[in-house]
């Protein structure tokens, strides 16, 4: 059986490692004339890690990046709003994008990575399965769904880089502000990746220095200590889409579901659809595997996606300061497990197996 993968991100990469797991001939085709990433960071929940454990390749991850850190959320002012001890925690690995993107990168063969390829529905013909795995604004989406809405501007704006440091001692903490919020995810090797993000309309002249100056340490630390700042508008599919499959073409991570951030599940969501898809289609004949595919991603990414975006109208959404100060006392108040349900609760997801095809046991 062949594949198609369109896109050689995060997702189109763990779709063809986990197709090629249960067997699968596969073929990325990337538009880029090199196949990278990001310089930024990036969180992999304990949800996506179970899904690189069944490529695996989670060992990998691991060292290459910095699990079991102590962590929780902070207000602008570096008070601990929950935080939750580096013991008896599920893992939350924090990584730099370009490595995870080449620890999948490595698992593949040459011979299944093309560059400079534009792809369309054309080069999946003689395809069994096509893998859309062309981002937010992928062009298969639009060609499947030509009256589908476009995604749509989120409302805020994010920076984001990585800090030579060494930083020492750092934890992962998510800080809440009025107006917006900052992320700190320290690497092993003393490297920080961060993020800040702030409401603003599309396209606006801002400077995030001056934005973020009188927020806690290290946050201006870090921005200054970073040479190469990436800003990018927030955007997301506003509408849900009807289906994930139309045919023999599977959507896939952000083709299908592109999310606001404020719940770090993104990418984690990608890594999910590659391994459910690859155990589908390694179980059951093309059509119905296709349709499980669907009925398996379809509502648990699109209730993550409608609560990354609730999740922001507490986070950086909220400016008022009486609104601002009720949140913050609720945090403080409450249990720091239960503070950071809203963050967690979706971590649970176990990954399905992947066996060859016709060597699943328990399929008779
Ligand atoms: C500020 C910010 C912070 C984030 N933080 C996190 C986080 O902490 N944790 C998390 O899980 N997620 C996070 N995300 C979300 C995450 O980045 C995305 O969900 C993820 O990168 C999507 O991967 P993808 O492979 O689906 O799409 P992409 O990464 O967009 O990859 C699509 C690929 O397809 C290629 N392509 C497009 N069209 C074609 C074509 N016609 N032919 C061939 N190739 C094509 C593109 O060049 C690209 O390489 C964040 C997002 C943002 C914006």
């Amino acid at each position: 059986m062949k594949a198609i993968v369109i896109g050689g991100g995060l997702g189109g990469l763990a779709a063809a490692v986990a197709l090629r797991k249960v067997g699968w001939d596969v073929d990325v085709l990337e538009r880029a004339p090199e196949f990278g990433e990001v310089g930024a960071g990036i969180g992999m929940m304990p949800n996506a890690l179970r899904a690189l454990d069944e490529l695996g390749l989670g060992a990998e991850v691991r060292r290459l990046g910095t699990p079991r850190v102590a962590g929780g959320i902070r207000a602008a002012d570096g008070r601990w709003l929950a935080k939750l001890p580096a013991v008896g925690q599920e893992e939350i690995v924090a990584i730099h994008r370009a490595d995870l993107h080449r620890t999948l990168l490595e698992a593949l063969p040459a011979k299944c990575l093309h560059n400079n390829v534009k792809a369309t529905l054309q080069d999946g013909v003689d395809a069994d399965l096509v893998v859309a795995a062309d981002g937010i604004r992928s062009g298969i989406r639009a060609q499947l769904f030509p009256h589908f809405p476009e995604p749509v501007y989120a409302g805020a704006t994010a920076w984001r880089g990585v800090a030579p440091g060494p930083f020492e001692d750092l934890e992962i903490a998510q800080t809440l502000g009025p107006g917006g919020e900052c992320g700190v995810l320290p690497l092993g090797d003393g490297r920080v990746c961060w993020y800040v993000s702030t409401v603003a309309p599309p396209n606006a002249d801002l400077d995030p220095f001056e934005l973020f100056e009188k927020w806690h340490d290290p946050i201006p630390r870090l921005m200054a200590a970073t040479e190469n700042i990436l800003r990018h508008d927030i955007f997301e599919l506003a509408a849900p889409l009807p289906t994930y499959v139309r045919g023999k073409v599977a959507l896939l991570g952000d083709a299908a579901h592109a999310m606001t951030p404020y719940l770090g599940q993104g990418a984690c969501m990608a890594l999910e659809d590659a391994v459910v898809l690859a155990s589908c289609v390694a179980d059951d004949e093309l059509p119905s595997a296709l349709a499980r595919y669907d009925q398996a991603r379809r509502p648990r990414t699109q209730r993550i996606a409608r609560a990354a975006r609730q999740i922001g109208r507490f986070g950086l959404e909220l400016r008022n300061p009486v609104a601002v100060g009720m949140r913050d006392f609720v945090f403080r108040a409450l249990p720091s497990n239960i503070a950071l349900r809203g963050m967690t609760r979706f971590s649970a997801w176990q990954a399905p197996r992947l066996h060859p095809i016709g060597s699943n046991p328990s399929v008779t």
